[in-house]
């Protein structure tokens, strides 16, 4: 069965654990984003609205660890970010809602299920106006060292690379490490039709982050920080709001569909 984060982490594996062995960072010196106050009104119906993506879901489970696994973790993240950012007055489309995949969302001659998966979550963007794309995973290694989130965004997507930067200040909060790496191959954050991050909140391989991942009260904290980044995207975004609704970059042959060509 595809995979899509152990693909992701494969790739990532190598950048990470070097990152990983550098002499430790501190704090401070990886969260250079200064995030102002946000208030609640930030949200506005006119916006449009965010889009939260939970990956993989139904055949397709992620990556797991003993019987935990990534498809439902990160639904029941996606569904507390959705009710928080309701409660706040942010309009939300999700791509599901439940435990199944989207690749019959729409008719498709791709044979492919992972292919028309990936493909149905960046149309159920288009299609709903998103004004933000938020794809939510769990991470794997080989390793059990790495932990921490991860946040990818498209490497000419400058308001994605914004609310990155966002969410990693945000997320570092909670899971105590958190780097954003730009991509070039990820086919949600090269098709998104606006800015677009994919956000590995944890790696289920660490035994601290597979821990803090099987409670409730730490997903309720990741979601409420995810949504602390969204909002604060709304009002500090550098990027003028015209330029935000980027053109989706073209496919290329052997384009990833989830992790990079050499994973595929
Ligand atoms: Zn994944």
């Amino acid at each position: 069965m595809a995979n899509c984060c152990w693909r992701i982490c494969t790739a990532l594996l190598t950048a990470v654990l070097t990152w990983a062995m550098v002499p430790t960072t501190s704090p401070a010196a990886q969260t250079q984003v200064t995030v102002p106050q946000v208030p609640l009104e930030a949200f506005s119906e006119e916006d449009g609205p965010v889009l939260i993506d939970p990956g993989h879901g139904g055949i397709d489970g992620g990556t797991s660890v003993g019987g935990i696994l990534e498809k439902d973790l990160v639904l029941d993240i996606g569904l507390r970010l959705r009710d928080v950012l309701l409660k706040e007055g942010c309009p939300v489309v999700m791509t599901r809602e439940r435990d199944e995949d989207v690749s019959h969302r729409y008719p498709s001659p791709l044979r492919s299920r992972h292919a028309r998966d990936l493909r149905n979550r960046v149309r159920i963007a288009r299609e709903s106006g998103a004004h933000l794309f938020v794809s939510i995973h769990v991470n794997h290694s080989s390793a059990s060292d790495p932990r921490g989130a991860v946040i990818l965004h498209e490497a000419n997507d400058p308001a994605g690379a914004w609310l990155a930067e966002l969410a990693k200040k945000q997320l570092f909060g909670i899971t105590g490490r958190a780097i954003v790496f730009p991509n070039r191959s990820l086919h949600v954050l090269r098709r998104a039709p606006c800015p677009a991050i994919l956000v590995e909140v944890g790696y289920l391989s660490n035994p601290t982050d597979r821990q803090a991942l099987l409670d409730p009260a730490y997903r309720q904290r990741l979601a409420e920080a995810l949504a602390r980044a969204i909002r604060a995207y709304r009002i500090t975004s550098p990027v003028p709001p015209e330029r935000q609704k980027k053109t989706p970059i073209p496919a290329f042959q052997g384009m990833a569909l989830c992790g990079g060509p050499k994973w595929t």
